[in-house]
């Protein structure tokens, strides 16, 4: 089967590769890939940042956001059945530790990443754990199923403090942040601010539904605010979506006395807090990774269904043949779109 390996440990350096079809164990399925998404952790990879020269071992093939039809399960599979459309939970967890046994898998310290530290998605065939298939609605599309992953990134985050009636900050109008808005939208928010530093990204958000959206380049997000009516204390709520230390700063400057901070962005290690700020002005805040297993996929499934595809339909957009990934990654690359789908 032909597959995107990140072959050697270098800046680009992916090939499309003919590599063996794997064989399902017994608690795994055989998935055949429709779509996959790229996210920007294979960009990471592709880029061969810091991060990526300590995580990943070449040659390993990249990917873990996809949408497929399941053609051959292993004998110990009850859940899942052939031919069922599915995604999956690309962390696979030890099932040993406190928090596994204690309904809270997605804490669990020995969590592995698909994609990351073991093979991806990104080829026409995968074994995947049974027990993190999800099981997807026919009714929605298959582009907007093989995002799940990162929407439920924007879903874990957007939920984690509740907005209704609240002013909500979103630094980094990326494709997650994108998602986060219509979330919070349906979530009761009064402000919704966005802001980043590109525009196409910014306009996106204007779309979606943010009701003001701030270009940190030529504005600061203070200045901003003053215009907004009834906004006299900063934001009731903060979602970091950028993993930038100047957009988290930008958030501490203006969070409300009490406010909650989510963080999602994975900002540089050398990343400066003005701890008194947390202090003084009694914030909180929740660090969040991945989804939360399974409440998180429950919860984006009920809201696709009830309208919430139409507004992701719209984060999407490029679409290649997985035969052209080079143009696919250049254009995720690049920054100004959406979520970029290939198609298998
Ligand atoms: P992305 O890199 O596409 O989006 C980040 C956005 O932030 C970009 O649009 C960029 O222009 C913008 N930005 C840069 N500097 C800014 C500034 N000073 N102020 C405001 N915006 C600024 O990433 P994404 O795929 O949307 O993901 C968002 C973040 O979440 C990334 O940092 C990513 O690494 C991280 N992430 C974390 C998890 C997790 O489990 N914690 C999972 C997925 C992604
Ligand atoms: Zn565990």
């Amino acid at each position: 089967m032909k597959a995107i390996v990140k072959q050697t440990p270098e800046p680009g350096g992916l090939a499309l590769t003919e590599v063996p079809t794997p064989i399902p164990g017994d608690t795994q399925v055989l998935v055949k890939i429709k779509k996959t998404a790229i996210c920007g952790t294979d960009i990471h990879i592709y880029n061969w940042d810091a991060w990526a020269q300590k995580t990943i071992k070449t040659p390993q093939i990249i990917g873990h956001e996809f949408v497929g039809e399941v053609v051959d399960v292993g004998r110990h599979v009850t859940n899942v059945s052939i031919g069922q459309l599915v995604s999956g939970e690309g962390h696979i967890v030890c099932q040993k530790c406190r928090h596994c046994i204690t309904g809270h898998p997605h804490l669990c310290r020995q969590t592995v990443g698909i994609g990351v530290n073991m093979d991806g998605v990104f080829s026409e065939y995968i074994t995947f754990p049974a027990e993190n298939i999800w099981i997807c609605d026919e009714n929605i599309s298959h582009d907007v199923l093989s995002v799940l992953d990162p929407l439920g990134n924007a879903t874990h985050t957007a939920l984690s403090f509740n907005v209704l009636g609240e002013d909500v900050l979103i630094t980094g109008a990326g494709p997650i942040g994108l998602m986060s808005i219509p979330i919070i939208k349906r979530a009761g928010a009064r402000h919704i601010v966005v802001t980043d530093i590109n525009l196409t990204r910014l306009e996106m958000a204007k779309e979606l539904g943010a009701t003001t959206v701030v270009d940190v380049r030529t504005q600061k997000l203070k200045d901003a605010l003053k215009g907004i009516k009834g906004m006299t204390e900063g934001f009731d709520v903060g979602l970091e979506m950028s993993g930038s230390a100047a957009a988290f700063s930008d958030m501490l400057d203006t969070m409300a006395n009490g406010g909650k901070m989510a963080i999602l962005g994975i900002l540089p290690e050398n990343t400066i807090i003005d701890w008194n700020t947390v202090v003084f002005n009694s914030l909180t805040m929740k660090g969040i990774y991945g989804r939360q297993m399974y409440d998180t996929w429950y919860r984006m499934t009920a809201l696709l269904q009830s309208g919430l595809d139409k507004e992701i339909e719209k984060i999407i957009t490029h679409r290649y043949h997985y035969t052209d990934f080079a143009k696919a990654f250049e254009v995720m690359r690049k920054g100004d779109s959406g979520k970029v789908i290939l198609d298998w």
